[in-house]
Order: C-alpha cells, then sequence, then structure tokens
C-alpha cells in the first residue's frame, strides 16, 4: 500500500477513471474536457451511493459506528460468509464487549468464541493486536494507516475497511466482491492475482471515493459486488452500474471477469490420530501456537510416512508428540478436510492406553463431559460430539 501515503495525488488523477467509462460510450477522451470528465465520475459515484441508500443490507455491524464492532465484524467476515458472521458477532461481542476486556483475556477464552469460524490466526491477531491497542493507544484503534498496518493482522484490506467504514476517512477496502466489481466496470482483463492488477484496481478505487462519504461508499461497494454483481448470473439488467459498465456493453458475457489463474492444490495428506481413553477420561494435546490452526486443542496425531500403514503411524505418533504407548482398539472415523492450498484426510483410531507419562504440558487428560470446554477445529470439534454421544 506504498501509494496510499500519497492518496491525494491519486484521488486528484480523474483520467483513469472515466478513460473506462467514456471508452464504454464510444466517446473518445481527449476530446473530452477534465470537467465532462469529473462529471461523469460524479454520475457513477452518485449512482452507486444512491442505489446503497435504498439497498443497503441490514446487518448488525452497519448498525454503529464504534470501530471496535466495526473491526470485529471485518476481521470476520475474512473468509466467512455473512449469515455465518451474524451469530459468531453477537456472541463474540457479549463476551468481549470492548477492547479492554478483549485484551485482558486469554487465547483459549477467544478460540472458543472462534470455534468452527476457521482461519484461527484471524482470532490469534485479533487478541494480540487488541493487547497493543490496549497498552499504546489508549484502547482507541489508531485512526493512521501507518500506525494501523503495524498492528497484527491489519492488512491493506483490514486497515482499509476499518478506516474508511468506522473512521470516514478515503481508503479504499477491496475484498473479492470490489475486485469483482472494479474488473468488469473498468473492463480490467488482467490476472487479479498480480500485483500490478490489484494496484491498478486499488487506484481506481481511490480515484472514485468521493469526499466525506467513504464509509458509504466503501460499503456501497461490497454490497454491489455480494447482491448486484455477482460472480455467477450477475444482475445487470437491474444494475445501477450499467450504462457505465464496460463489461457490460463491451463483452458477451460479463461473467468472464475477472480473471483468475487457478490455484494448485497440493498432494493430499494422510494424518493419524488416536483417541485414547484412560479409565473415564481422554488423551486431548494443544497444537504449538506457530502453527496452522495454533492454539487449538485435538485428539494427537500426524502425518502417515510413505509404506507405513495408518494404526503404525497412530501409534508412532502417539510416542512420538505425548510420550506414550496405546494399543489400537478399532478404527472410530476417517474425516477429508481441505484448506487453502492442500487436503487432508484425519483417520482417527480408537485406543487404549497402555503405558507412558506425558511429555507435554500442551497435553492432559479430561473427561468426557469436559470436552466441550476446550476449542476444537471443525474436524475435531466433530469427533469430539460423536465421543460425548457415546462414540469409541
Ligand atoms: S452491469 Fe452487470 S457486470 Fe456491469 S457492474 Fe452491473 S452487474 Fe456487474
Amino acid at each position: 500500500m506504498r501509494q496510499l501515503k500519497n492518496i491525494d495525488k491519486y484521488r486528484s488523477n480523474i483520467n483513469i477513471i472515466v478513460c473506462g467509462l467514456f471508452q464504454s460510450r464510444q466517446i473518445k477522451l481527449q476530446k473530452l474536457t477534465a470537467d465532462q470528465k469529473k462529471r461523469l465520475k460524479k454520475r457513477l459515484v452518485q449512482s452507486i451511493l444512491s442505489w446503497y441508500k435504498h439497498n443497503k443490507r441490514d446487518l448488525p455491524w452497519r448498525k454503529t459506528h464504534d470501530p471496535y464492532k466495526i473491526w470485529i465484524s471485518e476481521i470476520m467476515l475474512q473468509q466467512t460468509r455473512v449469515e455465518q458472521v451474524i451469530p459468531y458477532y453477537y456472541r463474540f461481542l457479549d463476551k468481549f464487549p470492548s477492547i479492554n476486556v478483549l485484551a485482558s483475556s486469554n487465547l483459549d477464552d477467544v478460540l472458543k468464541m472462534w470455534e468452527g469460524m476457521g482461519y484461527y490466526r484471524r482470532a490469534r491477531y485479533l487478541l494480540e493486536a487488541a493487547k497493543i491497542i490496549a497498552e499504546r493507544h489508549k484502547s482507541k484503534i489508531p485512526s493512521k494507516y501507518e500506525i494501523l498496518a503495524t498492528l497484527p493482522g491489519f492488512g491493506p484490506y483490514t486497515c482499509g475497511s476499518v478506516l474508511s467504514i468506522a473512521y470516514n476517512l478515503p481508503y479504499p477496502a477491496i475484498d473479492g466482491n470490489v475486485i469483482r466489481l472494479m474488473s468488469r466496470l473498468f473492463k480490467i482483463e488482467s490476472d487479479i492475482t498480480r500485483i500490478a492488477t490489484k494496484r491498478t484496481i486499488e487506484k481506481t478505487v481511490v480515484n472514485l471515493i468521493p469526499a466525506n462519504k467513504a464509509s458509504a461508499f466503501s460499503q456501497a461497494l461490497m454490497d454491489m459486488g455480494a447482491s448486484v454483481c455477482k460472480s455467477v448470473r450477475p444482475k445487470c439488467n437491474i444494475c445501477c452500474c450499467q450504462k457505465f459498465c464496460r463489461a457490460y456493453n463491451e463483452m458477451p458475457n460479463p461473467e468472464i471477469l475477472p480473471k483468475k489463474t487457478k490455484k494448485i492444490r497440493n498432494a493430499h495428506v494422510h494424518i493419524a490420530a488416536g483417541i485414547v481413553r484412560n479409565r473415564n477420561t481422554v488423551l486431548i494435546s494443544k497444537r504449538p501456537e506457530n502453527v496452522i490452526l495454533g492454539g487449538l486443542w485435538e485428539f494427537p496425531g500426524g502425518k502417515k510416512e510413505r509404506n507405513e500403514s495408518l494404526d503404525a503411524a497412530c501409534v508412532r505418533e502417539l510416542k512420538s508428540k505425548v510420550g506414550i504407548s496405546a494399543k489400537i482398539i478399532k478404527p472410530f472415523i476417517s474425516i477429508k478436510h481441505h484448506y487453502s492450498h492442500y487436503s487432508v484426510t484425519i483417520h482417527f483410531f480408537c485406543c487404549s492406553y497402555l503405558s507412558g507419562r506425558l511429555n507435554k504440558s500442551t497435553a492432559k487428560w479430561v473427561k468426557i463431559d469436559e470436552l466441550e470446554m476446550h476449542a476444537f477445529s471443525k474436524v475435531h470439534k466433530q469427533v469430539a460430539m460423536k465421543i460425548r454421544d457415546g462414540g469409541c
């Protein structure tokens, strides 16, 4: 976001934005006066704001100007659908109603409130950032980009959304919906995973942000992308931007934009995990904080090695990860799960404890009815529920 430091420079450069609009209406750009360009840009922005005024989604975080609540909602909305976020948003704010309450909480409590939403790194960053804001910024979320960007979890999108929505400052908040809308509106045909394309979109949005209306405009772009300019079957026939839209006016099907290189998924990984019972308790261990799903509890296990059977892998992993010997009783359940760059199948085995002492402070024996008090990843939570219901 180097260019955001020179935001005024970009805001004054209206050629980038109007160029596309005039081309779509077969008017030669060089024949337009600066005033004409300005007026066209104004009409587009007004159309979007007017549409938003009458069609904005009724969402809980739209009813507040509290930067803390807006920050929480924006973090939750990254990678998670709106409908899923709403109950989490209410529960989270009920438990942590202010930055100070969040900052004085422990990671286990925060992860527990996040349980099931995935991408747990977001929760860890929230807690880390809240502690810094409470200690160094008098519990107030900074309104300067340069300061905000130094906080854990504050990437360009989070900075842009908090600054624009909560503080009404002219910073772009560019999520997938906005990228799609901009790509089509301005017929941006280059690969959106490229940095140069991202910069073009960013500049385009910055150029459009109307003075003193950054908050409404940011949310308007997000809502238009989510409910009108959808990835499949965009509603061009009711779109307020139809007459300005280059993809609509110049392409047989606007849906082909944005263009994106397909991700190559890495190999599938098989993991063996043990549900080790010892009288009326079961063994769980906590994942290290610096790995994926860090800080969450799980039934211990690890990757199967080449030419190794799954049950042998389970026994070996239990010995090496938590220091105990266990005997496999029977296979319990296998669950497949996709992450962004790879997929796994976790094979759970019912095991009985044989010998050995736990070699980690992060592993412990818990009663079955205590499982619910711990934060698990989605897959392990599913297994914990099955154990509670009498499985294994
Ligand atoms: S006209 Fe269609 S493609 Fe263009 S912005 Fe509107 S919904 Fe998207």
